[in-house]
């Protein structure tokens, strides 16, 4: 009985010292995560890549294919660990910010970047 009126009473203490600090989260998607700089995001490709293939070995997931002119991400495997980032030897593939890759269709998750064109996903 005791203790449970001690508990109480600690967590209502808990609950007042919150109450006036700012929120520590966000009205998501209202609002937006500002994240920092070391983050791994969704991998994009620029125009400038060579198709010279070290992302693709150094991937330890298999998650790039290059086909002619598409190079091919596939976020089903992507285990986002930035490796493809920092063999590349044209600095051509970088994480992004973008952390919204939720989505109800799969195919969604396959990303074509056209090498040498224009493309949504190129930056
Ligand atoms: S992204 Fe970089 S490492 Fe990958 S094929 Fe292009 S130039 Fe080579
Ligand atoms: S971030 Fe890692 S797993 Fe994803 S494509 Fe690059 S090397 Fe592969």
């Amino acid at each position: 009985m005791f203790k449970d009126i001690k508990y109480t009473l600690l967590s209502m203490i808990t609950v007042f010292k919150h109450l006036f600090k700012p929120a520590v989260t966000l009205e998501y998607p209202e609002k937006k995560l500002k994240v920092n700089e070391y983050f791994r995001g969704k991998p994009v490709v620029k125009q400038n890549c060579s198709k010279c293939g070290t992302c693709m070995k150094v991937c330890p997931s298999g998650a790039i294919k290059i086909q002619d002119n598409d190079f091919i991400i596939d976020l089903k495997k992507c285990i986002f660990c930035g490796n493809c980032t920092y063999y590349c030897p044209k600095q051509a593939i970088k994480m992004s910010e973008d952390y919204e890759l939720a989505t109800s269709d799969k195919e969604n998750l396959k990303l074509i970047y056209k090498i040498g064109g224009e493309n949504e996903h190129n930056i």
